[in-house]
């Protein structure tokens, strides 16, 4: 059993409960519709949903839309599927923060009556000096003193298409001197000439993020608006806007730490760089770090969701080691995959004793610890494949595997023992001329013992597989740590190759998206969308296996 690590979020809230706080749970997972979700999102997903199932609680969907430039309803229709692939269902229709917009201007309108919003003018530049900096206060803007009915006659026609885009901003008049900066008159609504995924072209003027946030959760009726660090610092507005306004419920807000992990990037802005830059197929390679391209990979949803309970919730940030993930994930397929042989490296073994055109079909358990699993055939014919890597023609003392004279166990078979090396004219090992031990099928020979045990598949029924091994995409631990260098210099120039197999004959069967532990190979999941049963088998590397098999 995995160990679940500390969640202060959970443990806050059975505080709560014990202190007789019994307000229904109510959370939501948020993700802006402008990239695919990434293996952070997860310690979101699975933290923002399992408390609210934990406690008999709701936990809301909701998209962040108020960048429409940088959204699509491709990125939405990817979003729900990830999160329910990773095993979750949210509380009642998916919602948008767009779906408040109305409400927003409204709101927004009667900070402008109470006096604490106007229309700015100034630019971008002047924006930032007015603004001052840690160290310094800020300067009130010249537009700050305009009167009600001004502002309000210029928020209308900011909405109603009257400026380009730029000109003008809401602002909320709160106080240029405060020492946190995100207190120094934020901007609520910026114009945009831009047609929105939800709201087409309805608006023209869209509410910042901050502006946006803490309403839609008042909306809802969130109780515990759950989100990462750095929003710590915009949590003094979040609670001024709940103050200001006539919301209906006042959620509160409570940090924790990103996820980070090495040898990858967990920002959706380099992921989407590395799509744009064609370093990877697209948002779902089995590279990526994100929800889809980990189930491309053939990582498991449980995998996931018992990787973010080994993680915990804290607030020290930290960055994760891969193994970890990698641990969660052999753990879970250790006990779900199926087994199968697959040669990787295929040359040829002939079964010298063994007569022409006979066929033993022997058979082996899909599971070694699952009955219910069922088996498996495995035809033996006189021509067979094993890997070249368990054969050496000149091998160190302790290779247990195959070698001039020398016996090995072929997996759930005969023990046979290399008599021959034939090669060509370069000198390249071309077939293994072997004899088998017919007595010896599940029992161990007489006399001796063999201590090696190597994989094989018939040469006859075996079929070709593409395996495609995927491997780190970075090279480096962290790749975008350092300032100076550009992350994408730490690419690794081998996180991809491809090469011909052979598989066993049971595999024609195999199903996209199937998970196999490929003996004395590794992890490996049939491709999404490449696979074609008894077609095109085309498998991809998961994980490698532990190096319990390493003699
Ligand atoms: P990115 O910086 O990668 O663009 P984001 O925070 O902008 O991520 P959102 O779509 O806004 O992405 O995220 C939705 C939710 O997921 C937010 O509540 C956010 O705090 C959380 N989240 C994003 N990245 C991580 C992470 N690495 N670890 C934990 N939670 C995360
Ligand atoms: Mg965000
Ligand atoms: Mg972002």
């Amino acid at each position: 059993e995995m160990i679940a690590a500390t969640n202060f979020i959970r443990n806050m809230i059975i505080q709560q409960r014990e202190a007789g706080q019994q307000q229904k749970v109510i959370t939501r997972f948020p993700p802006e519709p402008n990239g695919f979700l990434h293996i952070g999102h997860a310690k979101s997903i699975c933290l923002n949903f399992g408390i609210a199932k934990e406690f008999g609680g709701d936990c809301h969907l909701r998209f962040d839309d108020t960048n429409p430039e940088k959204e699509s309803q491709a990125f939405i229709d990817a979003i729900k599927e990830d999160v329910n692939w990773l095993g979750f269902e949210w509380t009642g229709e998916v919602r948008f923060a767009s779906d408040y917009f109305e409400q927003l201007f409204d709101w927004a309108v009667d900070l402008i009556n109470n006096g604490k919003a106007y229309v700015c003018e100034l630019n971008a530049e002047q924006m930032r000096e007015y603004r001052g900096t840690l160290t310094e206060p800020g300067t009130n803007s010249p537009f700050r003193e305009r009167s009600i009915e001004e502002n309000l006659a210029e928020f209308n026609k900011m909405r109603a298409g009257d400026y380009p885009n730029g000109a003008k901003v809401l602002r909320a008049k709160i106080d240029m001197t405060a020492p946190n900066i995100n207190l120094r008159d934020p901007i609520l609504y910026r114009i945009r000439h831009q047609e929105h995924h939800q709201t087409g072209n309805k608006w023209c003027i869209y509410p910042s993020y901050d502006f946006t946030h803490g309403q839609s959760d008042a909306i809802e009726g969130i109780s515990h608006s759950l989100c990462t660090l750095e929003f710590e610092d915009h949590r003094p507005l979040y609670e001024w806007f709940l103050n200001n306004l006539p919301v209906p419920t006042k959620p509160v807000q409570t940090e924790f730490a990103r996820l980070n992990i090495n040898y990858t990037v967990t920002s959706k802005r380099k992921l989407k760089l590395l799509v744009d830059e064609g370093v990877v197929k697209g948002w779902d390679d089995p590279r990526m770090p994100t929800i889809s391209g980990l189930r491309r990979r053939g990582y498991t949803p449980k995998s996931l969701r018992d990787f973010c309970d080994m993680i915990g919730v804290n607030r020290s940030g930290g960055v994760v080691d891969i193994g970890m993930l990698h641990f969660a994930l052999r753990s879970d397929l250790e006990h779900s995959a199926k087994r199968a042989m697959l040669v990787l490296n295929p040359i040829k073994v002939v079964i010298t004793n063994w007569e022409e055109g006979r066929e033993e079909m022997l058979s082996s358990p899909s599971h070694p610890a699952r009955e219910e699993l069922g088996e498996r055939t495995l035809p033996f014919t006189k021509e067979l494949y094993i890997d070249s890597n368990d054969f050496m023609e000149e091998p160190p003392k302790k290779f247990f595997r195959l070698a001039p004279g020398q016996e090995v166990r072929l997996r759930n078979a005969w023990v046979i023992r290399c008599d021959e090396v034939i090669k060509d004219a370069a000198g390249n090992i071309i077939e293994l001329r072997c004899s088998h031990d017919p007595d010896t099928l599940g029992k161990n020979p007489e006399g001796r013992k063999v201590k090696g045990v190597i994989h094989w598949v018939s040469a006859t029924h075996g079929l070709p597989a593409e395996v495609r091994l995927y491997d780190n995409l970075f090279q480096v631990e962290s790749p975008d740590s350092d300032k100076d260098v550009d992350f994408l210099e730490h690419l690794s120039a081998d996180s991809l190759s491809v090469v011909e197999a052979i598989a066993e004959p049971s595999l024609a069967t195999a199903q996209a998206e199937d998970r196999f532990q490929f003996e004395r190979v590794g992890y490996f999941c049939a491709d999404r969308y490449d696979h074609q049963p008894g077609t095109k088998l085309v498998f991809n590397r998961t994980v490698s296996l532990k190096d319990t098999w390493a003699k």
